[in-house]
């Protein structure tokens, strides 16, 4: 009775090699193929690492294709880690659909954990919310990127953005334009590499803070922006809203305000952004 192999998923460095963990080397040293998105990119990392490994290629454009051969090889007992060019494998890149072929055909899957530039980034924002949303690349063209921005505008997720190095001014426009100004931005270029930048500042000035520098347009950019702030009404009860409203009829804005707080117990900042919005109605 034969014994089919294993898929590694194995993530690699986004720039700086000596990211690589030392599961992921043992892998490549074990593996009888690597599935490579680009063979001679992934050459140059099993060089640098000592390790001589037969590769096949598996691009976007041959993934079904070569992902047959590769579940034959599988099937025959070998085993075969899967990589990009940089990061996770699946992350914006090849290797879902090979993934998804293994696990239909009920071969073993076995993910080994690295660099990955959307976490990287994500780990140095500071942002409080707790919840991410991972976006990836927008749509090239500016009307269709805008529809998209809009979509997302509502989202109580930081917002995680790739983006070209050619688009990036037209990008951080066009989320200062849909998301709001004052929303912050983590703008993460080159991460792992000799020219790392972070730079976090309002929405509405990261076009500025790009085009004052050329070096800063240049590289990989990881862009992520704040969620979308609480509704003012999500953090007031419904009690609290109305005491308010009453007071409002009767009171100045800032008066209706103190007193609402007082007799209600809810924050004023959040009594004060919907005593506002209640006015204007
Ligand atoms: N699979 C990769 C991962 O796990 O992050 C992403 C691959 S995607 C084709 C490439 C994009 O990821 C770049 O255009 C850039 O937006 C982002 N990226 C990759 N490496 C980066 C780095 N060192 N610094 C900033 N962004 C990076």
């Amino acid at each position: 009775m034969s014994h089919s192999g294993t898929l590694y998923v194995v993530a690699t460095p986004i720039g700086n090699l000596q990211d690589i963990t030392l599961r992921a080397i043992e892998v490549f040293k074990m593996v009888d193929i690597v599935a490579a998105e680009d063979t001679r990119h992934s050459a140059h990392l099993l060089t640098h690492l000592g390790i001589k490994a037969r590769l096949v290629a598996v691009h976007e454009h041959n993934e079904r294709r070569a992902g047959e051969k590769i579940l034959d090889e599988l099937r025959a007992g070998k085993s075969v880690a899967l990589v990009s060019d940089a990061g996770t494998p699946g992350i914006s890149d090849p290797g879902a659909i090979l993934v998804g072929m293994a696990r239909e055909a009920g071969l073993n899957v076995v993910p080994l954990p690295g660099a990955c530039a959307a976490v990287t980034a994500l780990s140095a924002a500071g942002f409080e919310q707790p919840h991410f949303l991972f976006y990836g690349f927008l749509p090239a063209s500016g009307a269709q990127r805008r529809k998209s921005l809009e979509t997302l505008r509502d989202q109580p997720a930081a917002l995680v953005f790739y983006e070209a190095p050619h688009r990036v001014i037209e990008s951080v426009t066009d989320m200062a334009a849909t998301l709001g100004e004052a929303r912050k931005i983590l703008i993460a270029r080159e991460l792992t590499k000799t020219f790392e930048t972070l730079h976090r500042c309002p929405l509405g000035e990261a076009a500025a803070w790009l085009l004052d520098d050329p070096n800063r347009q240049r590289g990989e950019f990881v862009l992520l922006v704040e969620g979308a702030p609480d509704a003012p009404q999500a953090e007031v009860s419904e009690d609290a809203q109305r005491v308010l409203q009453l007071l409002l009829n009767e009171l100045p804005l800032k008066q209706a305000v103190k007193l609402a707080a007082d007799l209600t117990g809810a924050k004023k900042n959040a009594l004060y952004q919907l005593a506002l919005e209640l006015k204007s109605v």
